[in-house]
């Protein structure tokens, strides 16, 4: 047996979009592939999207693989829960053009409808965005009819509310959550490791001379009536001190925090594993008398029961565990 008390840095895999743009290349400096990349999957073990392990004994090995053959890395985690597959999507999106506007399902509708799939709750910390950015969050519809009508009559601008949000900005989306990022934005998303996208809208704009799918009727059924309040959603962590974990979220699938470094800081012991994506600066982490070096757009894990780490440097680190 392997002993796995070093953390694992992750290589991404990268998403063409057609709302994509260069920023993952220009301002995180990552090798990526020709055209508009709009996503980093940093941390995914999704078929088709998974990113891989860029360390140590087990470099070149698919996040999934690793999942099922190191599970003491994890931590004493319940049976169902890891046959379910490693459970999140951590990813950076760069935003050159608007996304569709969207709603997600929950587990219950995608178990139903989605062949089993799982459903997607997702939060975003705001990395960048121009001044004055607003997202699309919620909408105005008093009823499913209403909302139906409008959609239907193409109200876009009476439907969809939109909120300001700025550098450093957290939100956390319920599925049913009707939303949309817009362009410019540059965001960190955790996510449960599902793809199921219901689009609502799409700005009528073609793909290959088409317009992409939209989903309305699935989009009517899971939207969350009446929408909650969107100036109520989003949490501002500018103010967020130095050398301390900043709680963003704790929901049933996970917890998010933002640790902010100016000099020293630890984390310390977890029971089970922990994902971490240094989003701006640089610096050094330590972890068991070892040093490796910290970038902006590193994301690595953290093992179970280790002894945590250490931290050296200026730097802002988003760090997210399971919530059991
Ligand atoms: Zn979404």
């Amino acid at each position: 047996m392997t002993e796995y008390r070093d953390p694992v840095f992750l290589k991404p895999y990268f998403q063409q979009n057609i709302w994509g743009g260069r920023r993952l290349e220009t301002e995180f400096g990552f090798s990526i592939p020709d055209g508009r990349i709009g996503e980093c999957w940093a941390v995914s073990a999704y078929p088709g999207c998974e990113s891989t392990i860029a360390n140590g004994p087990d470099a070149g090995m698919k996040l999934s693989e690793f999942w099922s053959r190191e599970p003491e890395f994890f931590g004493d985690l319940p049976a169902e829960y890891r046959a379910a597959g490693y459970p999140f999507i951590t990813k950076i999106i760069d935003a050159k053009e608007n996304l569709s506007i969207q709603v997600h399902p929950d587990d219950a509708y995608a178990a139903a409808h989605e062949n089993g799939a799982r459903g997607k709750t997702e939060c975003w910390y705001i990395l960048d965005c121009p001044e004055h950015a607003e997202l699309v969050l919620g909408h105005n519809a008093g009823t499913r009819e209403e909302l139906r009508r409008m959609i239907g009559e193409h109200r876009w601008n009476e439907l969809l509310r939109r909120v300001p949000v700025r550098k450093g900005d957290f939100i956390q989306l319920e599925p049913g959550t009707i939303h949309a990022i817009t362009a410019g934005v540059c965001l960190l998303e955790t996510q449960q490791s599902s793809d199921i996208t219901y689009r609502v809208y799409d700005y009528d704009r073609l793909q290959n001379g088409k317009p992409r799918e939209l989903h309305k009727e699935q989009s009517i059924a899971v939207a969350t009536i009446p929408a909650q309040d969107p100036d109520k959603m989003v949490l501002h962590t500018d103010k967020a001190p130095a050398g301390q974990m900043f709680e963003l979220v704790k929901c049933r699938y996970y917890r998010v925090g933002r640790l902010p470094i100016s000099g020293r800081a630890t984390v310390g012991r977890a029971r089970s594993f922990r994902i971490v994506t240094v989003t701006e600066g640089n610096g050094t982490m330590q972890t068991a008398g070892k040093d490796a070096p910290l970038k902006k757009g590193d994301s690595f894990l953290l093992p179970a029961d280790s002894e945590g780490a250490e931290f050296d440097g200026t730097m802002n680190l988003i760090v997210a565990s399971p919530v059991l």
